[in-house]
């Protein structure tokens, strides 16, 4: 029988959803390199763009911090622009890839 292998609730919409998660894992920091991130390195936020579709830019702008007792966490100081701080850390980091990785040149 046609669309037996159709669970039900899998709409066009949800399908998209799961290509950009997709799409956003592949491009997805590891905490690797994360870890080898310095400062001045540039990292690209996924899914925010500027005006001329180049993605937004982030500044590492201090140390990395580890924790020597929990080592899949991390913290990395990053500025955007002269008023626009934040950080990286373990659970974010889906949300940014590097200059190499950029698929939007
Ligand atoms: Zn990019």
């Amino acid at each position: 029988m046609l669309g037996n292998d159709d669970q039900g609730g899998t709409d066009y919409g949800e399908i998209q959803d799961t290509k950009q998660e997709m799409v956003r894992d592949i491009l997805a920091l590891t905490i690797d390199q994360a870890k080898q991130l310095r400062r001045g390195d540039i990292l690209h936020e996924t899914g925010a763009t500027n005006e001329d579709d180049t993605c937004r830019r982030w500044r590492v702008n201090g140390q990395v911090k580890l924790w020597k007792r929990d080592v899949n966490r991390i913290q990395v100081p990053l500025s955007h622009g002269m008023y626009d701080h934040g950080y990286l850390t373990e659970r974010n980091l889906c949300e940014f890839h590097t200059e190499g990785s950029c698929s939007a040149k």
